[in-house]
């Protein structure tokens, strides 16, 4: 049928008819490179704060918000009252990267968030409006001002798709920079987990840079996320940030935090860093300091500031919309308190799930930092890694003969570097590790089971983790207590559903989603509109 005659058709039949009519149109019409589509078959037509209407007349809890960008949820009052603002204005839109009035109010804005030890002192580049290509502007820089060219780069990391970033990325197809272990419990590379991972990981670093044999010369950069957001939901312990502050200071290596998606509130501290203490020399920004709208820059150390007019340019750099949208969210965001908000809603969300989903053989962990959340899947009929000879000394996992490692001197700091080498003493705890099991292998097909037993529920959630086996939720910082509950119910409900069908049918047996046999919860609870 033409498309103009299915058009017609759909225009006079129920609501179901446009949805399914736009949904086959774009299967049949947009790149095969296209991906959360292809998990998500809605039709978003209207939303508002943590909901999406569909075009099938259901409504959706949306904890994916547009991949972090969404702090204030979808279409806030204050956002789009500063859109109107400067709509009827009579403002240019566009304007390169000249100097308005609405521009000078988000850099004000802006400044007035950042660590203190950068804003008195900060330089902004606006950049082409995505966060790769602030990757790239930063990048750039370091290179510029080091005279350096190589970068280190963390396992499991995600910079961004264009050429730089793919470069430092966890993904990238041939190493192109330097790339060091990033902490995690779970699945920690050296089998330790908990603060006796993070520290090996330190030291390795450190012997990389001292070592003059390591094939690693002094690099321009080192680029890091806070808390690794595609990687798989994985917070970089405090310590462990100042660790690598210290060390790249030492040696005049500038610090890149890349805070795309950890920015504006989303761990619980305004800025990830934050929590920390750090200041980085360079801070990559973008997603939610837009408000919903396209929008990224570079902040860093105005001694930095020695590359060339023109150096990084760009047409689309001049966004008047998305930097009134920007400076509306960021100061509701401070002026509201919801980053402390993000960190207590955070904690509270991520204990309900562990103590009712932590017993699940399927759930390996539940981890995260404020309202970034992560559920890893895991086969549950597999061995657990280390169920055998090697399997002494995971993070926070008492041993089966009653020992633990622990850094030697409990008063010191594991990461003291004069501290002697960890080792072993008869029923004594790591401090600080995570009470987490023995990591069993990731289970893609069960995390893909449960986001479509979520969005059955009217709940979108996110995949992601090195092999897409973690449920990501990212929800508004907005969230009401009621919608938070619900938020957790379908979740829960939905693994719950899961485990039941692998069970039954063996690996991956959920059902199949079909978006037209939903339950449509999300349309009758009443939940979800602000
Ligand atoms: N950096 C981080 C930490 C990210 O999470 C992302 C995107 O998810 C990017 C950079 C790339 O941002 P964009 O998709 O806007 O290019």
């Amino acid at each position: 049928m033409a498309v103009t005659e299915s058009l017609a058709e759909e225009a006079h039949g129920p609501a179901g008819a446009v949805h399914e009519g736009i949904l086959r149109r774009q299967s049949a019409r947009e790149s095969s490179a296209r991906t959360y589509a292809r998990a998500l078959p809605i039709v978003p037509v209207r939303a508002r704060g943590l909901t999406i209407e569909g075009a099938d007349g259901r409504r959706y809890l949306d904890c994916l918000s547009g991949a972090g960008t969404l702090a204030l949820g979808h279409n806030h009052p204050v956002v789009l009252a500063a859109v109107r603002r400067v709509l009827d204005s009579g403002a240019p839109l566009s304007v390169l990267d000249l100097a308005t009035p609405v521009k000078d109010a988000f850099i004000t804005e802006l400044f007035r968030t950042l660590p203190p030890g950068l804003a008195g002192r900060a330089r902004v580049q606006f950049c082409g409006p995505a966060g790769t290509d602030a990757v790239e502007a930063a990048l750039k820089l370091v290179r510029a001002a080091t005279g350096r060219t190589g970068v280190l780069a963390f396992t499991g990391a995600y910079h961004g798709m264009t050429a730089g970033a793919l470069a430092v990325s966890g993904g990238a197809p041939e190493v192109q920079a330097a790339r060091l272990p990033y902490p995690q419990d779970y699945r920690c590379p050296f089998g330790v987990g908990g603060p006796r991972g993070a520290e090996l990981g330190v030291r390795w670093t450190e012997s990389l840079l001292d070592d003059p044999k390591s094939g690693v010369p002094l690099p321009a950069g080192m680029i890091l996320e806070p808390v690794q957001g595609e990687g798989g939901v994985l917070p970089a312990p405090d310590d462990w940030l100042r660790r690598m502050r210290r060390l790249t200071a030492d040696r005049a290596i500038p610090l890149i935090a890349d805070e795309v998606q950890t920015g504006v509130g989303r761990t619980g501290a305004f800025w990830a860093v934050d929590h920390s203490g750090i200041t980085p020399d360079v801070m990559v920004l973008s997603k939610a300091i837009g408000g919903s709208l396209p929008l990224a820059v570079i902040v860093y150390r105005d001694d930095l500031d020695v590359w060339q007019p023109g150096a990084h340019a760009g047409t689309f750099r001049g966004n008047q919309l998305a930097m009134a949208a920007g400076t509306a969210t960021l100061a509701y965001v401070r002026e509201n308190g919801l980053a402390e908000r993000a960190a207590r809603l955070g904690t509270r969300m991520m204990e309900q799930l562990r103590s009712d989903l932590e017993g699940l053989a399927c759930v390996g962990e539940v981890r995260g930092r404020g309202l970034m959340i992560g559920l890893e899947l895991v086969e549950p009929g597999a061995p657990a890694a280390g169920d055998g000879p090697s399997a002494s000394g995971r993070g926070g996992r008492p041993e089966p003969d009653g020992l633990d490692a622990v850094p030697s001197g409990e008063e010191r700091s594991v990461y003291d570097p004069g501290a002697a080498p960890f080792e072993m003493r008869p029923g004594a705890r790591d401090p600080g590790a995570a009470p987490s099991r023995a990591p069993r292998p990731a289970a893609p097909g069960l995390a893909a089971a449960v986001q479509r037993e979520c969005l059955r529920r009217g709940l979108i959630v996110e995949l992601g983790g090195r092999h897409s086996s973690v449920v990501r939720l990212l929800p508004p910082l907005t969230i009401s207590d009621e919608q938070t509950a619900a938020v957790l119910d379908r979740l829960t409900d939905a693994v719950a559903a899961v485990a039941r069908a692998d069970e039954r049918h063996g690996p991956h047996g959920a059902p199949e989603h079909d978006p037209g046999t939903g339950t449509g919860m999300g349309a009758d609870t009443g939940v979800g509109t602000d």
